[in-house]
């Protein structure tokens, strides 16, 4: 190890008491010590904000990160004063006196790091201040939103290609979570960056838990899945604002600890929603797309997905916001083949070019919710990245959750010959009760119980036979037609009759299978050890209420977990905790261990008490 390398270890230990570096933090480190431009690609999660936070606290000068949400530049400013690391943040939310504050403390080269959204950092009395005091390097975080192949482009990102310009002595850093080559090309470009290093760093999330699942009763479906997640943080995506609205009421009136969350709510709503979410006053949000960057609420222990999303980049996005923590994390996404309809009638105003990705990009995502290949593999293979695991032993195909029918061809005859048999004049939910026998008066009235494909697939649920129609019309045995989105066969589809292309019809096993996580990484809790950390939980709710900043700014789960399992007595203990520096062992220090000495002590009572008497 060379001695910067020790130094930067040391500054993360004594910084932000953690102990090793995650992949390529240390390769991005060093590109920032050695001024050299750099663009770095990591997954949510994967630890972007170290790469530059360390080595601006080691090198002189101030470092300017540009960020595109004052919500976003408000946790990472609280972050680092948290952990002593003197930073500050530059938005239209300062009053006079705050503003004034903050440039004498630039003035005096007491900063380290300063926050900037793009649209106030391009000001020309901005850059001109700026061009005054030593600034060493721009750190520029979401960096994708520069460009128009990305799936967040912001106009005012643009602005940052005359920062090259105005500062030739400044080196400059990109970081993205957007993997695409042209995305990536695309920055480099944009904001000029010389010879830059371009570090590609592994996509896949080996603690999340994915699951796709075609969705049949939602209702059903997510209280299954969210009675097993009582107590933890989660975000539940819809894809349009009504569904949010009716979905939070329906959740609330069963007593979920809900908030609703999107764009067609005021400003003050939604400030209100992120505090409540952070702070952990509520478990869920349910919300639109709208809701999520600019989260780096890092014990996120869910996220749902009601509908399809809109591409898989989205998808990654949406389902990385889980699990920052490295800890065990579930994704779920139940999706019915609606949802693409459903988002080609939102993106209509897309023309030429724009429409044609966007329907490239929803073709690719209904592949992926219809596939029977290792989700991890796909996301991975998606990132243009090779993926060497035969299994995740993460994700529902894995997992064994999922199987191919073992007669798909028939199944699907079955239901190709009923669309014929209605003559293609009916859609998908009537054809599936044709199939399942039911006695609903349309199917009387057409007189269609008289059919000889009426009742076929009684044996199976209407939502199974619904699902596997999806599936025909997902590999193109089927296609909608018109206004009224009835079914038709297609040229593929008629080559089924003759056994000449074939199916691959899936369903959901029905041994539930959890995964054994125990195997998967380290910060498990200890069953004993349970209580303690509930306890550890809410003295971290109240530390953070008095101060006013989210939770997991005090302490992350991975924290807390540490201390429930090992029990710290000393400072000394207390500082080998996984996300202990010095600044958080005085701060703090004092009242966790007091709270395990409580607990440990009742404990000791307990067990006492218990011991017979002679
Ligand atoms: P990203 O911006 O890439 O999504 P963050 O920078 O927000 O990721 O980091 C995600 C979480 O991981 C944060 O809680 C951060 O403190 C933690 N983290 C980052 N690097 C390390 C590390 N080397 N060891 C332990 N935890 C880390
Ligand atoms: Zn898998």
């Amino acid at each position: 190890m060379t001695d910067q390398e020790e130094i930067a270890r040391q500054t993360l230990q004594k910084y932000w008491g953690y102990g090793a570096f995650r992949p390529l933090q240390w390769e991005a480190i060093q590109e920032v010590l050695e001024r050299r431009d750099s663009l770095v690609v990591l997954p949510t999660g994967g630890g972007k904000s170290l790469c530059y936070q360390v080595p601006a606290t080691m090198r002189e000068g101030m470092m300017v990160v540009v960020s595109p949400l004052i919500a976003l530049m408000k946790d990472q400013v609280d972050a680092l004063r948290e952990n002593g690391i003197a930073a500050a943040a530059i938005n239209s939310s300062l009053n006079a006196e705050e503003k004034r504050e903050i440039t004498s403390q630039i003035r005096n080269g007491e900063l380290k790091l300063l926050y900037v959204a793009p649209e106030k950092l391009c000001t020309s009395g901005m850059i001109s201040f700026l061009q005054q005091v030593k600034v060493s390097a721009f750190a520029i975080d979401e960096a994708h939103c520069i460009s128009t192949w990305g799936h967040q482009f912001r106009p005012e990102y643009r602005l940052l290609g005359s920062l090259r310009e105005h500062f030739p002595e400044a080196d400059l850093h990109a970081y993205t979570a957007t993997a695409t080559e042209q995305v990536r090309n695309d920055i480099c470009e944009q904001l000029k960056l010389r010879e830059p290093r371009v570090l590609v760093g592994n996509f896949d999330r080996p603690n999340l838990v994915y699951r796709i699942r075609q969705r049949e009763n939602l209702d059903r479906q997510l209280s299954e899945f969210l009675d097993q997640q009582s107590g933890n943080a989660g975000i539940i995506y819809c894809i349009t604002r009504r569904k949010v609205d009716e979905l939070t009421e329906r959740l609330r009136d069963n007593g979920y600890s809900v908030t609703a969350y999107h764009a067609g709510l005021d400003h003050e709503t939604r400030v209100r929603a992120q505090d409540d979410f952070l702070s952990e006053r509520t478990e869920i949000v349910v919300a639109t797309i709208a809701f999520g960057m600019g989260i780096d609420k890092s014990n996120v222990r869910f996220v749902v997905h009601t509908g399809a999303s809109k591409s898989v980049e989205n998808y990654q996005q949406e389902a990385g916001r889980a699990g920052r923590d490295g800890l065990p994390a579930d994704c779920v996404m139940f999706y019915s083949g609606q949802d693409f309809m459903t988002w080609r009638r939102m993106m209509s105003d897309l023309t030429g070019e724009s429409a044609e990705i966007a329907e490239r990009q929803l073709e690719r995502m209904s592949k992926f919710c219809s596939s029977l290949q290792c989700r991890h593999r796909t996301l991975v293979e998606h990132f243009g990245q090779e993926y060497e695991a035969e299994s995740c032993g993460a994700c529902d195909v894995c997992l064994g959750e999922m199987e191919l029918m073992p007669d798909s061809l028939i199944v699907a005859q079955k239901i190709l010959s009923c669309v014929v048999r209605v003559e293609q004049k009916f859609g998908a939910d009537y054809v599936a009760q044709v199939l399942t026998g039911s006695r609903d008066q349309r199917i009387l009235s057409n007189g269609h119980e008289e059919l000889s494909t009426y009742g076929l697939l009684k044996a199976y649920r209407k939502s199974a036979v619904r699902g596997w129609i999806e599936q025909l019309l997902d590999q193109q045995f089927l296609m909608r037609r018109g206004d009224h989105q009835t079914l038709a066969v297609t040229d593929a589809g008629r080559a089924v009759f003759h056994r000449e292309a074939e199916p691959q019809l899936t369903r959901v096993t029905q041994k539930k299978t959890r995964p054994d996580r125990a195997e998967r990484g380290s910060g498990q809790l200890e069953e004993s050890a349970r209580e303690l950390f509930e306890a550890l939980r809410t003295l971290r709710r109240q530390l953070a209420e008095e101060q006013q900043i989210p939770s997991f700014i005090v302490f992350g789960d991975v924290s807390l977990i540490d201390m429930a399992n090992k029990k710290p007595t000393t400072s000394a203990e207390f500082l080998q905790i996984h996300g202990v520096g010095q600044k958080k062992a005085e701060q703090y220090g004092e009242a966790f261990l007091a709270e395990i000495q409580k607990f440990t002590a009742s404990e000791a009572d307990e067990v006492s008490a218990s011991i017979p008497t002679e």
